[in-house]
């Protein structure tokens, strides 16, 4: 098998500009964010603009890259890095640096996972519509040379140039905005993965594709290894998500086996962090604002019904693991300390030093009541389990919660 390798050498500048999540919104970087939705999408283009980089001015490191095009991450990729360390400039290491797509990349998950791309030097295509993602999760990310956004609905058929890799993360994830969506969120599990799965076989590229526990649905079995098939209510009010994960999973699993796609799968369990959509109505981002607001935490049932919740950091480490990982099979990727969400409100409630009392609410129909990941897979196979505790993911969060109030209360002060 002839192996098209490129060998090209790139400045690394330091990583990309505001990595931060935390910070305010510029309305100038939101622009020009939206403006390289409209900049041509030249895949070619990436040698050019790693020589242009070479004429740059100061800079910290060289990474010399090693582009196996046709490999990566393949089935047969090599995974080996040789380090070298130099006095001047530092040939940090051989990498294999790719050009991918993530869609959703303007949601919670796909928007760190861009930054953890970009962070490996390789190029990211955005593509989303934001029906649930916001520019901001983007706008730090307005001049950086190797992140090209689309605005696109992934449900329409598109092609974003040649890719090395396909992440696919559209899809709305919060029961409140999956049922407002709740055809939208059909069509992006069935439709949209299809075409993302299409690019994968257009370029011969790898593929990942973000699943959920919601998969279990009600679990009979506890806690849940991928070897359970689940219990879904399929004309529940949660089928338009539960079912439409379930079918994209089947419909992965049929291009691997029929279309020979190098597919993957992680069946994600409960995650939080920095750009979780605060009033997307998720447990977290409702229990921070409401702590932060002095306002009651609302408890859906009793408060008795667990979850387990990932930090989000940890998540996108084993989302990269399982990507270079040879297995096409569901992995579970999540935090397997458990808690009920009466617990997790005391959390909450420490970690903000928060006086809000609870507010007891009807519990929404087929709400699971237990929800735990058996992480024994993606152990064995990666070597992956979360470091982060709950109230140490809390904390790390805190910032971007109250920069969120704070944001609320100048505009409630504005009009
Ligand atoms: P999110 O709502 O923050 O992000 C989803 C992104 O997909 C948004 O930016 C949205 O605008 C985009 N999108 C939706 N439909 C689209 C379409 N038709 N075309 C283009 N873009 C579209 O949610 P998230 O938490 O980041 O979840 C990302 C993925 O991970 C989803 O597939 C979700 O099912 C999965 N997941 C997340 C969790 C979690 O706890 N965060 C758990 C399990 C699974
Ligand atoms: N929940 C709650 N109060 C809220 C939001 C959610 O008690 O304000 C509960 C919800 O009923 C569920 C759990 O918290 O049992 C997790 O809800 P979330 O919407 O975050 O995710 P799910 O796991 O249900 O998809």
């Amino acid at each position: 098998m002839v192996v098209a390798a490129r060998l090209y050498v790139r400045i690394s500048v330091g990583g990309f500009k505001g990595i931060n999540a935390d910070g305010q919104v510029d309305s100038h970087q939101q622009q020009s964010l939206l403006q390289s939705a409209a900049r041509p999408i030249n895949p070619a283009s990436s040698r050019t603009r790693s020589h242009r980089l070479l004429g740059g001015g100061a800079f910290t490191a060289f990474q010399t890259s090693l582009k196996l095009r046709d490999r990566v991450w393949s089935d047969s990729a090599p995974a080996t890095a040789d380090v070298r360390r130099g006095w001047f400039w530092t040939v940090e290491h051989i990498l294999l640096v790719m050009r991918v797509v993530v869609t959703g990349a303007a949601g919670f998950l796909g928007s760190h996972l861009t930054d953890r791309l970009l962070s490996e030097g390789h190029q990211v295509v955005g593509a989303d519509n934001f029906s649930t993602g916001a520019p901001e999760n983007l706008a730090h990310l307005a001049n950086e040379p190797r992140f090209q956004f689309l605005e696109q609905d992934v449900c329409r058929p598109f092609d974003p140039g040649h890719v090395d890799y396909v992440f696919n993360f559209a899809s709305p994830a919060s029961p409140p905005e999956y049922l407002r969506l709740a055809i939208e969120t059909l069509r992006v599990g069935s439709a949209g993965v299809e075409n993302s799965l299409e690019i994968a076989l257009r370029y011969r590229a790898g593929y990942l594709h973000a699943s959920t526990s919601e998969c279990y649905g009600e679990p009979l079995e506890h806690p849940q290894t991928e070897g359970y098939w689940g219990n879904v209510n399929p004309v529940g009010p949660r089928s338009v998500y539960d079912e439409a994960k379930r079918y994209a999973e089947a419909l992965v699993m049929a291009y691997h086996r029929s279309r020979g796609v190098s597919t993957r799968m992680v069946r994600i369990f409960n995650t939080y962090g920095p750009r979780l959509q605060p009033n997307d109505g998720r447990v977290i981002s409702n229990f921070m604002m409401q702590a932060l607001k002095g306002e009651p935490l609302t408890i859906y049932g009793d408060g008795s019904q667990t979850r387990s919740f990932c930090y989000v950091d940890d998540l996108i480490d084993g989302i990269l693991l399982m990507s270079r990982s040879n297995e096409h099979l569901p992995v579970n990727l999540g935090n397997p300390d458990e808690f009920t969400v009466l617990e997790c409100a005391q959390a909450v409630l420490d970690v903000t030093g928060s006086q809000s009392v609870l507010r007891f609410l009807a519990l929404p129909e087929d709400d699971p009541t237990r929800r735990c990941p058996d992480i024994t897979k993606a152990r064995t196979l990666l070597g992956w389990e979360p470091r982060t505790t709950l109230r140490e993911g809390l904390m790390r969060s805190l910032d971007f919660f109250k920069s969120r109030v704070s944001l609320r209360s100048a505009a409630l002060e504005i009009h």
